[in-house]
C-alpha cells in the first residue's frame, strides 16, 4: 500500500474505559470480523489476559477503510495496559503516528491515561481524544471533554464521542483517524529499517515477530539482520494481521506486519530491536532499543522437591515468549531448590506463577518479593543484591534502592489520605496540581520496594476505589536499609530474611517471629525464634518444649483425637524440613509466606 494511504493508531486508555471492545467493534464495522465470529474481545487472546480483562501483548491488525473515493488501510496497533509492561508500550506507541485517546465519559481522566498520553506525546504522535460509554445512565460527557480539552490542549467540541458498545459515533472515528492521522514518512529507498514491537512465542511457528517498517521495505525470502545482536536469520514468512495471519510478499515504507525467521526464542527478536536487510544492512539503528530491565525479584519454589525439573522446564519454555523473565537456580535451606526470578513488576510475578501452576500443574511458593540494591562496603567494593541473602554483614558505606516517580490521581475528597499514605511509604512530595475543582494530580518520588508490594491495594482501599496510580523508574537513591535475619534455634532461615528500611526492621522482625511461633509444632526441647540485625538481637519468641505425657494424655481418653494426631504426624513427617535440630513442617513455610 502506498503510504499515504496508510494509517498507523493506537487506542490508549486507562483500564476498563473500554479499549478492547472498541477495537472489536472496529473490527466488526471495517468487516474484518463477521459477526459470526465476533466473540467478546477477540484481540485478548490468552486465557489469563481474558480472565484478568487486561492486555499482555500487543498485536497490530489491519483494516480497509474506505472514505470517500479512497480506500485506506488502517493499521490499529494495541498496547499492554499495565505499568509493568511501560517499555512495551512506548514501542508499539513509536510504531504509529497517532493515538486515540479515550477515556470513558462516566469516569473521566486516570493515572493511566495520563501516563500513555505523556507516552504518546514524547513520541510525537497525533492525540485523538475520545469520550466512551456515552450509552451509560451516568455519563457525563460533556463534563469530562472540558476535562480532556484542557489536558491536551483542544476545544472541548474537539471530543469525540463514542459508545464502543451500542457502536454510535464509532465510524465517524474510524472517518476521524483518516482525517487527523498522518501518513507515514519514511524514505523507500533507504535501507530497510523495520522496528520490533511486539514479538510472540508460537508452538506451531517459533517467533512471530511484529515490526512497523520505517525505511525501505521488506520482502518475502529476504536474509535478515538484527541490529543489537548482529544475528542474521532467513525470512521464512511475511504478513499482515486482518486478523488471522495473512502471508503477503513485501512489506513496504510506513507499513506494519509480521514476520517469522524460525527463531525459537523472543531473545532473538526483542522489543524496540532495529531489523535490516543482510545483504544491504542500514548503518544504524532505529533510536529507542533499551534492554529489559527486571525490577522485582522473588524466589519460585516447587512445593513437591521433585518437581525442580519440571520447574526449570516450564520456566525455559515461558522464557521463549517473554524476554523480559529472567532465572537463576537458587538452594534454600528452608524450601529446597528452585529459582530467583526477576520480574517486570508484581502482575508480571503474578501472571508467570499463574502460568506455570495452570498450563503446567505445577505447585509453588514464592519468597517475598524484593528489588535490587546496590551496596556500597566499607572497603569501597559495590555489589549488587537480588536476594537478601547476599546483602553483606558488617558495616556498609552506602545502601542505594530503586526509586520511581509516581503520578497518583485522585478526587480532591482523598488528597489527605493519599498523601498520609505516601509519607508512611517514604513518599516525597514533588507537587500537587488540580485538573479541575475535584480532581488532583498528585507526583511522589517512592521507593519501589514500598510500591511493589500492597501500595495499590492501600491506594485503592484509602480512596473507595477511586485514586489511580502510574509510576516509572527513576533511579536510585541512599536509603537506611538493613538486612533482618530469622534465626531457628540459633540457625539462620534464609527464606525470611529480608531487606527493610530501618524504621520497620523491628515490625517486620516481631511479626515473623510471632507467625512461626504459630506455625512451627512443639520440640523435644524448647526453641527460640529470634529476629536480627547482624549479631544484634531484635526480637524474641520460645516455642515451649513439648511435654512427655502429651500423647499419654491421649490414651484412654478420646480415641479419635488420638487417630487424627497419629494421621497427621505421618502427613506432616513427609515434608520436614530440618533447621539444624528443629524439624519444621514445609507447612509452616509456605503458610509464614502467603498470609500477610
Ligand atoms: P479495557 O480494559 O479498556 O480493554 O476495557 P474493556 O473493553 O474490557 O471494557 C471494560 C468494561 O466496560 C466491560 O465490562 C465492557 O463491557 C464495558 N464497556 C466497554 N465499552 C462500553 C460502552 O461503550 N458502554 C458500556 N455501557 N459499557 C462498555
Ligand atoms: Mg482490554
Amino acid at each position: 500500500t502506498e503510504p499515504s494511504l496508510i494509517r498507523n493508531f493506537s487506542i490508549i486508555a486507562h483500564i476498563d474505559h473500554g479499549k478492547s471492545t472498541l477495537a472489536d467493534r472496529m473490527l466488526g464495522l471495517t468487516g474484518v470480523v463477521t459477526e459470526r465470529e465476533m466473540r467478546a474481545q477477540y484481540l485478548d487472546r490468552m486465557d489469563i489476559e481474558r480472565e484478568r480483562g487486561i492486555t499482555i501483548k500487543s498485536q497490530a491488525v489491519r483494516m480497509p477503510w474506505q472514505v470517500g473515493e479512497k480506500a485506506y488501510a488502517l493499521n490499529m496497533i494495541d498496547t499492554p495496559g499495565h505499568v509493568d509492561f511501560t517499555y512495551e508500550v512506548s514501542r508499539s506507541l513509536a510504531a504509529c503516528e497517532g493515538a486515540v485517546l479515550l477515556v470513558d465519559a462516566s469516569q473521566g481522566i486516570e493515572a493511566q491515561t495520563l501516563a500513555n498520553l505523556y507516552l504518546a506525546l514524547e513520541d510525537d504522535l497525533t492525540i485523538i481524544p475520545v469520550l466512551n460509554k456515552i450509552d451509560l445512565p451516568g455519563a457525563m460527557p460533556e463534563k469530562h471533554a472540558e476535562e480532556l480539552a484542557s489536558l491536551i490542549g483542544c476545544q472541548p467540541e474537539d471530543c469525540l464521542k463514542v459508545s464502543g458498545k451500542t457502536g454510535e459515533g464509532v465510524a465517524a472515528l474510524l472517518d476521524e483517524i483518516v482525517r487527523q492521522v498522518p501518513p507515514p514518512t519514511g524514505d523507500p529507498a533507504a535501507p530497510t529499517r523495520a522496528m520490533i514491537f511486539d514479538s510472540v512465542y508460537d508452538t506451531y511457528r517459533g517467533v512471530v515477530t511484529y515490526v512497523r517498517v520505517v525505511d525501505g521495505s521488506l520482502t518475502a525470502r529476504q536474509r535478515l539482520k538484527m541490529m543489537s545482536s548482529a544475528t542474521t536469520h532467513e525470512l521464512l514468512e511475511l504478513g499482515v494481521i486482518s486478523p488471522e495471519p495473512t502471508p503477503t510478499s513485501g512489506l513496504g515504507a510506513g507499513e506494519v506486519g509480521y514476520l517469522i525467521t524460525g527463531v525459537k526464542d523472543v531473545r532473538q527478536s526483542r522489543v524496540g530491536d532495529t531489523v535490516t536487510s543482510a545483504d544491504k544492512p542500514a548503518a544504524e539503528a532505529l533510536a529507542g532499543y533499551r534492554d529489559p530491565m527486571p525490577m522485582v525479584y522473588s524466589g519460585l519454589y516447587p512445593i513437591e522437591g521433585t518437581d525442580f525439573p519440571v520447574l526449570r522446564d516450564a520456566l525455559d519454555k515461558l522464557r521463549l515468549n517473554d524476554a523480559s523473565l529472567t532465572y537463576e537456580p537458587e538452594t534454600s535451606a528452608a524450601l529446597g531448590s528452585g529459582f530467583r526470578c526477576g520480574f517486570l513488576g508484581l502482575l508480571h510475578l503474578e501472571i508467570i506463577r499463574e502460568r506455570l501452576e495452570r498450563e503446567f500443574d505445577l505447585a509453588l511458593i514464592s519468597t517475598a518479593p524484593n528489588v535490587e540494591y546496590h551496596v556500597v562496603t566499607e572497603d569501597g567494593t559495590e555489589l549488587d543484591v537480588h536476594n537478601p541473602s547476599e546483602f553483606p554483614d558488617g558495616k556498609l558505606k552506602e545502601v542505594l534502592e530503586p526509586v520511581v516517580a509516581a503520578t497518583i490521581l485522585t478526587p480532591s475528597d482523598f488528597v489527605g489520605p493519599v498523601m498520609e499514605l505516601c509519607q508512611d511509604r517514604r513518599g516525597t512530595m514533588k507537587n500537587m496540581q488540580y485538573l479541575s475543582a475535584d480532581r488532583v494530580e498528585l507526583h511522589y518520588t517512592l521507593p519501589l520496594a514500598e510500591i511493589v508490594y500492597d501500595f495499590f491495594d492501600q491506594l485503592k482501599s484509602r480512596t473507595r476505589g477511586y485514586a489511580s496510580l502510574d509510576y516509572h523508574l527513576d533511579g536510585l537513591a541512599p536509603a537506611d536499609l538493613v538486612k533482618v535475619d530469622i534465626l531457628l534455634n540459633g540457625e539462620q532461615v534464609d527464606a525470611f530474611s529480608a531487606i527493610v528500611h530501618k524504621d520497620a526492621a523491628y515490625n517486620y522482625g516481631t511479626t515473623m517471629a510471632q507467625k512461626l511461633r504459630k506455625l512451627i509444632p512443639r520440640q523435644q526441647f524448647e526453641v527460640p525464634i529470634q529476629a536480627a540485625i547482624g549479631t544484634r538481637v531484635i526480637a524474641r519468641e520460645n516455642i515451649r518444649a513439648l511435654r512427655k505425657d502429651m500423647l499419654a494424655k491421649c490414651y484412654g481418653g478420646d480415641i479419635t483425637r488420638k487417630r487424627k494426631l497419629l494421621e497427621k504426624q505421618k502427613a506432616g513427617k513427609k515434608r520436614m524440613k530440618a533447621i539444624g535440630r528443629v524439624e519444621v513442617p514445609q507447612e509452616a513455610f509456605i503458610a509464614a509466606l502467603s498470609s500477610e
